[in-house]
């Protein structure tokens, strides 16, 4: 099984704490929560999603989106 590369999730800006509980199915994991504190990104230390405050790059980061090449 390959390993994807860990998702990242943007969160609104004020946001001071997040959920994460893998999402559930085969990598779900316990609910956890994760305070932001002064750090404006938090790693979930279950499933390595990132979670950022902000909105995401409108390019430059890479965001891998599956979609189709037919358009
Ligand atoms: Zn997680």
């Amino acid at each position: 099984m390959p390993i994807d590369a860990p998702e990242i999730i943007y969160v609104d800006e004020d946001t001071e704490s997040v959920g994460c509980d893998g999402g559930g199915g085969a990598l779900g994991h316990p609910l956890v929560y994760y305070t932001f504190g002064s750090s404006r990104s938090v790693t979930c230390g279950y499933c390595d999603r990132e979670f950022v405050r902000g909105t995401p790059p409108a390019d430059g980061a890479p965001i891998e989106i599956h979609q189709t090449t037919d358009r």
